[in-house]
């Protein structure tokens, strides 16, 4: 393991209390890989179960994971961004908050340590969205239950099970070295036209080259790229660029308002700013999930 930085966190008693009962009802896992990145600020963690071959759960929903810091068991919720599909393994995609109380610990990890964790939880998931076209809308980390969805619907196409679904993809980081899973979900976009219908579009709030920004990336904010291609307002002074042959009004005619529906995750502001051009636009399925409160 790592050195873990000092933290600044005491844990009020009976906070620490109940975090040690949770963690007696908890499971535990395995960590078999760490892919640390972007300058060890984002992780992709993957799990292995210890008691259980397969672990079900449906793509979208989080679980509960948790780890002994130098303070106490700290649990926090973490959305699941691997497919239940995939082999036996659960996959997270973390953030290093800086002085937090868990992610500094969880990033000192190696392969091999325990990790404990409960049942999944949540309702954001394309069954409770009931609609064809869902439009997904992350920034940073909250990318991870789109990447378990569109992985998860990728996974079915190559099994041979055709898709209803349309699925248009913006990923939002402040810098585009910071967008994990772009390889992957590029490598989907690849296959639209053959049965498998998903767009992808990246942006960053500061595109910068030294820091991997090119013109096949937006620039701006994800909520105003967004507002942009819905044909709606953005803040005063501000503006955004579409990737380089990528058409705002086209990628805006995919969306049928009365077929869709919006999936948002991660910041809560970013979440919060979309409200208002999805009432404007028609569109009443809005699913949620904040990571921390405003
Ligand atoms: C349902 C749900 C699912 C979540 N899934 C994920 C996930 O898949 N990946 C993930 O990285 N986090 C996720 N989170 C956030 C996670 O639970 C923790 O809050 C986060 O890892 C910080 O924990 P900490 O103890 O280190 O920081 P704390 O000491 O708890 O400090 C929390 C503060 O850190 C900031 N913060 C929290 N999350 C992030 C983030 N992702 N990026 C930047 N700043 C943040 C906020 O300002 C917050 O107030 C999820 C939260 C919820 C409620």
């Amino acid at each position: 393991m790592n050195e873990i930085p000092a933290t600044p966190h005491v844990i009020n008693p009976k906070v620490a209390a109940a975090n040690e009962m949770l963690k007696k009802k908890m499971a535990t896992a395995t960590l078999v890989s760490k892919e640390v990145f972007a300058g060890g600020r984002l992780g992709v963690f993957k799990l292995k179960p210890d008691l259980a071959p397969r672990w079900w759960y449906q793509a979208g929903q989080y679980t509960t994971l948790g780890l002994d810091t130098p303070t106490g068991f700290v649990p926090r919720a973490y959305s699941i961004a691997g497919s239940p599909l995939d082999e036996g393994t659960i996959e997270f995609y973390i953030a290093l908050v800086e002085g937090g109380a868990l992610t500094p610990t969880i990033f000192a990890q190696e392969a091999g340590a325990t990790f404990h964790y409960l049942s999944p939880k949540g309702k954001f998931t394309v069954a409770v969205a009931q609609k064809q076209t869902l439009v997904m809308v992350a920034t940073g980390t909250g990318l991870a239950p789109f990447v378990a969805q569109i992985r998860t619907m990728w996974k079915q196409h190559l099994a041979g099970v055709p898709s209803t679904y349309r699925v248009i993809l913006f990923h939002g980081a402040a810098y585009a070295d910071e967008f994990g899973y772009g390889p992957e979900l590029t490598a989907y976009a690849a296959a639209r036209g053959q049965g498998f219908d998903f767009t992808y579009i990246q942006t960053s709030s500061r595109p910068d080259a030294a820091r991997g920004w090119n013109p096949s990336i937006a620039k701006g904010r994800v909520n105003e790229v967004v507002r942009h291609v819905l044909q709606q307002p953005l803040p005063d002074g501000r503006t955004v660029e579409m990737p380089t042959g990528v058409d705002a009004h086209a990628v805006g005619a995919l969306i049928d308002p009365s077929r869709t529906a919006f999936l948002a995750c991660g910041n809560p502001g970013m979440i919060e700013d979309l409200k208002e051009p999805l009432v404007h636009c028609g569109i009443s399925t809005y699913l949620v999930e904040e990571f921390w409160k405003a």
